[in-house]
């Protein structure tokens, strides 16, 4: 390792692990020097400071532990506080990995274990078939693949089978990578003529955790290297647990026989959380970050931000961030404030006209059809359906709105969105399609 500030290191590495919105709330901000041996850090405020330790404090522990015994720190604390002027204090650095126990599980994120996880329809079945690996790992359903768009939660819930057959047996040995990592791995163990090394190195692996393989896509020699350190675990019987962005049969560039080998065991899709699976996704992080949130409130977050969970979460971060820093209670007010513009964003990007013409497309109808008078049920249903989506994904005013649909006014549009509400409680197919709609016009 070069000689590096432990913190710059350590900083870059949290902000590889996570989210962008979560490291620039809450990691950012941070700075730290070093006091005899202990790590210093400093958080601007207390509820920075409390928030950190709370929720970042192991992740912060073990990426220092990971850099080695040599940086010189035996113990972190946490403090309000600024650095003085100058450049931040130099720490030792480390000249090579401590020889801890390999694949104990120091990689995966300390936050994703099962019980962080909110249950929905969108995952219901993913999760239980995660659970089942964890309480009985390399038995069956191996490999287990998760699949689903990004930012809905694999993996979180591929973490959470490592973390929970770590608790369940200390002793098993779980890896968690990526598959970009594989591949860079691969590339080093070529030219170092260490392939073998790195195949055999898999031998020594209980449960392999592997993020992502849609970037095996087009990656011929990975592929083939891959092909046998699979084949071998599934000789010795360990477990495998994958993720990816679409089901094998999909990504391109993959080998018929890893297509065949990754669908082979159990698969599971991930869907996109409903609007009250995503309310609940926010009550369960607000409370984790000690912060209190409505169910009002939780609400009208949810509804707004439907595009994945990473995205609510990121919103939900700006909207603690703000209201802390006020010292005043979350309310659909400061909601506003933290998120207007993001709001707004979404608001502008899409004309009524759009919406029209992607609900005409879904329910295969002209877009004329939407706009005419007539009242047959196959285009009125569609006709609702397209005036509530314009009210939802635009700031036009129901009369603007109306207007857009041939001149109607602003009570018919009133009506076509409660009406759908309705529909959508009553009936799972309007409600399907409304959701598919919302998540077309989200992207
Ligand atoms: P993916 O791997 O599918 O892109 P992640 O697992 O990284 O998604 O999830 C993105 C973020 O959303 C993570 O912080 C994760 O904790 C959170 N998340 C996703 N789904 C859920 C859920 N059902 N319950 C709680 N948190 C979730
Ligand atoms: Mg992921």
């Amino acid at each position: 390792m070069e000689p590096a500030h432990v913190w710059t290191e350590c900083s870059a590495r949290l902000q590889e692990e996570l989210p962008s919105e979560e490291f620039t709330t809450w990691i950012g901000p941070l700075q730290a020097g070093l006091r005899g041996e202990v790590l210093v850090v400093l958080a601007p405020n207390t509820y920075v400071r409390d928030t950190v330790r709370k929720s970042y404090r192991t992740q912060i522990a073990k990426v220092v532990e990971g850099m080695g015994d040599d940086v010189g720190v035996d113990r972190i604390e946490f403090e309000v506080g600024e650095l003085e002027a100058g450049p931040p204090v130099p720490l030792k650095a480390g000249r090579r990995e401590s020889p801890r126990r390999r694949y104990n599980g120091a990689d995966l994120n300390p936050g994703y274990h099962f019980n962080s996880f909110v249950v929905g329809k969108n995952n219901r079945i993913a999760e239980a078939a995660a659970r089942h690996v964890a309480e009985a790992p390399g038995t069956s359903y191996s490999p287990l693949l998760l699949y689903g768009d990004v930012g809905l939660g694999k993996t979180h819930l591929m973490q959470a089978v490592g973390k929970e057959i770590l608790l369940n047996d200390p002793g098993t040995r779980v890896r968690y990578l990526n598959s970009h990592r594989f591949v860079n791995d691969m590339v080093e163990a070529l030219k170092g003529g260490s392939m073998g090394e790195m195949t055999n190195g898999y031998r020594e692996v209980d449960v392999l955790l592997l993020d992502d393989i849609q970037f095996f896509g087009e990656k011929v020699r990975s592929q083939e290297e891959f092909f046998h350190i699979f084949n071998l675990l599934q000789e010795t019987g360990s477990q495998i647990v994958l993720t990816s962005d679409r089901y094998p049969s999909e990504i391109e560039g993959l080998e018929e026989r890893l297509k065949s080998r990754f669908a082979g065991g159990m698969t599971a899709e991930m869907g996109h959380p409903d609007l009250e699976t995503r309310a609940a996704i926010l009550r369960k992080k607000a409370e984790h970050a000690g912060v209190v949130l409505t169910n009002e409130v939780a609400f009208y977050v949810a509804e707004r931000i439907r595009s994945n969970v990473r995205e609510l979460e990121g919103a939900l971060q700006r909207v603690i961030a703000g209201a802390k820093f006020n010292g005043t209670p979350v309310t659909r007010d400061s909601v506003d404030d933290a998120l207007g513009d993001l709001f707004a964003r979404r608001a502008r990007q899409l004309s009524v006209d759009e919406i029209q013409k992607v609900v005409a497309t879904y329910y295969n109808i002209k877009r004329s059809d939407l706009l005419a008078h007539r009242r047959t049920r196959t285009v009125a249903r569609p006709r609702q359906i397209a005036m509530f989506l314009a009210r939802e994904f635009t700031s036009h005013s129901l009369l603007e709105i109306g207007t857009q649909f041939n001149g109607r006014d602003h009570s018919t549009v009133l009506h076509a969105c409660r009406r759908v509400a309705e529909l959508r409680q009553e009936f799972a197919d309007v409600d399907e399609d409304c959701a598919n709609l919302i998540r077309q016009l989200s992207k």
